[in-house]
Order: structure tokens, then sequence, then C-alpha cells
């Protein structure tokens, strides 16, 4: 037995164990003299406790206790004691007890760090990239371990959920082919056979729909993923997602068990407030009600259409907008009639930044059309007034933010981020409630203007609603899909679908989205023939674990839940990666570099 083996962790030392005598393992995270004593916060995963090393009473060991520097490791024996009145630590969940030292082991010694983990303040002001280099560092932080813990149990609650109701969790390759999730593959050369690669997955998709062909019927997987595109505060290029797929069901079915899971983890792990059941809404209702398919639903502020209201008025916005075939659109702004001319400028330059060509506001002093102040009041009649005032349910002291235009996706696109502002701005967006609901009936397809084709609005293996098969022939943009996202305060959170199981139907999809058949064949002959061995149907979903985490802790930035994440460009400055390799690894591969021109 080595003489240095814990006893107990730091963080779990209480006034019960007064007494007694423990070993402790760990780092130094602060130390300081006062007169005789030598203060040492010792920390281990569980958290810190102070150790007291007093010269009058263990005097051989003062010289070693004020030679130790932060991140020393240390082995400590000691008594557990109880503090002096007056010198506790409420802030410390081991602040009533002290370990008095009896003895210390260097176990290491330590340099001095690119950074001072004990200083949580400075370490926000810590570049992020230096922490990232240093992450094995940065992780000692308590907080940065509460977090890896968190993850571990939000992935076995979810584990233990689905293994529960008979799902099986089931491994699928790294090293496949290209699945089609809407963004670039990562691409892995194959060595036997230059010009041949394997692409990372996108996604498990393809592996989890032949599962069901396999007859697993119930699959899960806490499954990687590799998408190859911009980076924002909420992607990695790498991530985690809950993969699950099942057999014999219905899109309720699935739904039930994305509502299941997502509340049982949410409800162990936080006392966030949910809406339950979730919300439904169709993709139709979500344009027309919030201007987007991912609506934050912790506040209301819904756009309202005033097309109908304002096709008579006299401002030539709006009826350019309104003879074009666009709209007018508005969203209240409660306490906006109080914003100066300055502020209202900053918000207009706000629509115009996603597109308005600009913002019409009326400030609401009074409820009655002499009671308002519009720059535009004197191209509208009273009674128009009146109509905009009833149709937005106008309060006094609201600003109605009026947008126009051709193009009524513009009109959505300005209005829901208005909304969301505006919501940030009145302190609308509670970070203790997880507003989570699902949107349904999204379009099968939707018109890429640029490449002039139809492309998947979620993947091509999306089941289109049977009875909608007649408009491939006539607008496919009318095609309803059984396809679903799960939503939380305005971010998507987990999108899935009842999928296509037969060959016919599959085919003509990819028609549909121009593949040809050649291509079609080469690409995914493997479903298309497997279909044709009786495919039971089937759906599923998957839904980002990052973000999960991100929700309960109340995160913006995903490299803050991940042990080890990338940083812009996909760039790891812990492991210098990605990097170059030698001359003779290319050649093995039949690789020649050829620089960007
Ligand atoms: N494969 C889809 C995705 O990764 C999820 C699904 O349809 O199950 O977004």
């Amino acid at each position: 037995m080595s003489d240095w083996k814990r006893s107990i962790y730091c963080g779990e030392l209480r006034p019960e164990h007064v007494g007694q005598e423990v070993m402790l393992n760990g780092g130094v995270h602060r130390h300081r003299t006062f007169g005789d004593l030598v203060f040492v916060d010792l920390r281990d995963r569980t958290g810190l406790v102070q150790v007291v090393v007093d010269r009058n009473r263990v005097p051989d060991l003062i010289a070693l206790a004020n030679s130790l520097r932060s991140e020393y490791v240390l082995a400590v024996r000691g008594t557990v004691e109880r503090r002096q009145p007056g010198t506790e630590n409420p802030g410390l969940a081991t602040g009533t007890v002290e370990v008095a030292a009896s003895d210390i082991q260097v176990l290491n010694t330590a340099r001095l760090l690119p950074f001072q983990l004990a200083d949580e303040a400075g370490m926000q002001q810590v570049d992020e990239t230096l922490r990232v280099k240093y992450r094995y560092l940065d992780l000692r932080r308590p907080r940065m371990y509460r977090m890896l813990e968190l993850r571990h149990r939000a992935v076995k609650l979810i584990r233990d959920y689905l293994s529960d109701r008979g799902f099986l969790e089931i491994e699928t390759p790294i090293f496949t082919k290209s699945t089609p999730e809407g963004a670039r593959d990562y691409l892995v050369p194959y060595r036997l056979e230059p010009g041949k690669f394997y692409a990372l997955p996108q996604s498990p998709q393809q592996y989890k729909q032949l599962l069901m062909v396999a007859g697993v019927e119930r699959y899960f997987q806490i499954a990687r993923c590799f998408r190859d595109e911009a980076q924002r505060a909420d992607r990695q290029p790498e991530f985690t997602q809950l993969d699950v797929e099942m057999s014999f069901v219905t899109q309720e079915d699935v739904l039930e068990l994305i509502e299941g899971v997502t509340t049982y983890v949410v409800e162990q792990l936080s006392d966030k407030q949910m809406l339950r059941p979730f919300p439904r809404l169709t993709y139709d209702e979500a344009m027309r009600r919030f201007g987007n398919d991912k609506p934050d639903l912790r506040f209301g502020l819904e756009l309202v259409d005033l097309s109908d209201a304002l096709r008579g008025s006299e401002f030539g916005v709006f009826q350019a907008a309104l003879q074009a075939g666009g709209q007018v659109r508005a969203v209240r702004y409660p306490g906006g009639a109080a914003l100066s001319r300055k502020e209202v400028d900053v918000l207009t330059e706000f629509c115009k930044e996603f597109g308005a060509k600009g913002l019409a506001t009326i400030a609401v002093n009074e409820l009655h059309p002499q009671g308002v102040k519009s720059a535009i009041a004197r191209f509208l009649s009273e009674t128009q007034i009146q109509q905009v005032l009833d149709v937005c349910e106008s309060q006094v002291g609201d600003l109605i933010c009026i947008v126009a235009d051709p193009k009524p996706a513009v009109v959505a696109s300005v209005l829901s981020r208005l909304r969301l502002e505006i919501g940030r701005r009145l302190g609308l967006r509670d970070p203790g409630k997880l507003y989570f609901c699902f949107i349904t009936d999204f379009p099968l397809v939707q018109w890429n203007e640029e490449e002039g084709r139809w492309e998947a609005e979620h993947h091509p293996f999306t089941s289109p609603y049977p009875d909608h098969l007649p408009y491939f022939d006539t607008d496919p943009s009318k095609i309803r899909a059984q396809c679903y996202d799960l939503v939380c305060n305005g971010q998507e959170s987990a999108s899935g679908s009842i999928r296509i199981h037969q060959a016919d139907v599959q085919a003509r999809v990819f028609d549909l989205l121009g593949i040809p058949a050649e291509k079609q064949q080469e690409r995914f002959g493997h479903m298309l023939e497997a279909f044709s061995y009786g495919a039971p149907p089937h759906g599923g979903f998957a839904a980002g674990i990052d973000r999960l985490i991100m929700n309960l802790l109340d995160e913006a930035n995903i490299r803050e839940v991940m042990a080890f994440p990338k940083m812009g460009l996909g760039y790891d400055p812990m492991m210098d990666a990605p990097s170059f390799v030698e001359e003779a690894q290319l050649q093995e591969l039949g690789l020649r570099i050829v620089p960007h021109r």
C-alpha cells in the first residue's frame, strides 16, 4: 500500500468528520502565509478544502509549506478540525472545517501556469485561444469540472431513459460515404486506391435507417457528427447528437419520445420551467405568427399582418410592396413610444442590416388616431390608423414597428429578428425558462434561387405526406413533409422525420432534387436496394447534446460545454491540428499539394 493514497475527497469534508485523521490528494489551488500559519486551499475534482500548517504544532513542516507553489501536486495527512468562529467561509461547501496538516508530500511540482485558475474573475478575461491551448489546465477549474459532470449525467440519463424503453445503443461507422445534411463533407483519403475517399458522417442517417431495414426497430446512439461549414457561437465542426430511429411508428410516437426524454433530463438536472405539453405549431403557423420556424415562446409580441388594413394607403413604400405581391407587417414594442429619434434610427439600422429597406413607426401616445405620432401618419386615413391600432391590439406607450417589402420572406426575417431584439431589450428572454415547442409540417423542398433547383428542406430521406404526392407534378413548394423540429427558446434543438420507406417514392424525391438516375445509383443505390427487401415504416430524430448542455447551463458559447473544442476555422491550438504531414505520407496516399491560388 502506498503511503500517499487518499482516504477521502477534499470537497466531501464536513463537520461530521471533525476529529478524523484523513489523507488528501490534490493540487494547490491557492496558498498564503499569515504569521506562523500557512494556508493551502487544496483542490481535487470534488472541490476545495483549507489545509493549515501551524509552525507551533508542526515546526518541521513549515519550511516545506512555505516552498509550495500553485498547482503543486500534494498528498496531505492531517486532522479535520472545526474552523474558529468568524473564520468560516460560507462560499465553500467545506467552509466550516479545515485540515490541520501533520505531513505533506510533494508528489509533483508545477511551473507557473499561463493563467491563474484561482482567480475566476480574471479567468473570464483570459483569451479563449490561450484557454483552449492549455485546455488540460483550464479544465482544472471547478466550474469546468461541473460542466463535464453535468454533461456526463445528461448523457447517462438519456441512456437510462432509452434503455428502459427497449432501445439498443449501436455504434455506426465513422469512415463512411457521404450522407447529405446540407454541409460539406470531411474526407479521408483511401491509401490502397488513390483518388478514393471515405467521408466522415454528417449524421448516421443512412445507417440508422438501414438498422430499421435490419429489424432492430429501436436504435439510439450518442453520435459524433462532422460537418464542414461556417462556424458560429453555437456550431463546431464536430459535435455530438442523440440519434434515434424507430420502426412501425407514427409522427405522434416520435414526438412523444422526444418530449419524454427531453423533460426527463431537464427535470433531473435543472429547475428550469418548461411548458407542458410542449406546444406544437405547424411551419406555416410559426412563420405567420413569429416570422420564423424557430420561435422563442418565452414572450408574445407576435407579428401582425397590416396588408389589408393598409392596402389603400398613400404611402409609396406600402403601395409598391403590396402591388408586387408583398406584405406589410408589424410588431409591437411596448414602451417604445418613449424612444428618442436617435434610438428609433438605431432600430431602423438594425432592420436594414437584415435586409429591410426601412422601418416605419407609429408611437401610440393615446389609443385613438389623433393620439399617435408618426412620420407616415399624413399618408394614412384615420380609419387606417384606427385599424392598425386594432389589429395590433396596441397599448398606450407602444411603438408599432412596420416593415413592408415585395418579398414576404424579407418582411418575416426582419420582423422576427426585431421581435427578438425587443424581447431582449425588455428582459423577456428569461434564462430560467426552457420553452420547448414542436414545429411540424415543414415544406419538403425549397427553391434554391442561385442554383435554380429544388433542394431538401431537411434531408432527402424525409417522407412527404402521402396525399401531397400529386404536388410533385404541379407545385413542389406545396408538398408538406412528415418532418418536425424541436425548438427551445428560439433555437433548434432537435429535428427529425418519418422517412420514406418505399424505393419508388425515394426515387421520385431524388428526381425532384435533380439527382440524375446514375448518380442516384452511385450515391444511394444501397438505400434504394435495401428498401426493396421489405423496409418497415420508420422515423426518428436527432437532438443536439451540446446545445442541450448550453441550455442547462445558460451558456451562449458551445466551446464552453465541450472538453476539447476547436477554435475558429476548425483549429485546435492544443494539438496544433490540422497540421502538415510528412511528404512520405502524402506519397503513400497518392496526394500532391496544389497551393490555393
Ligand atoms: N439526420 C438528421 C440530422 O442530423 C436527424 C434526423 O432526421 O433524424 O439532422
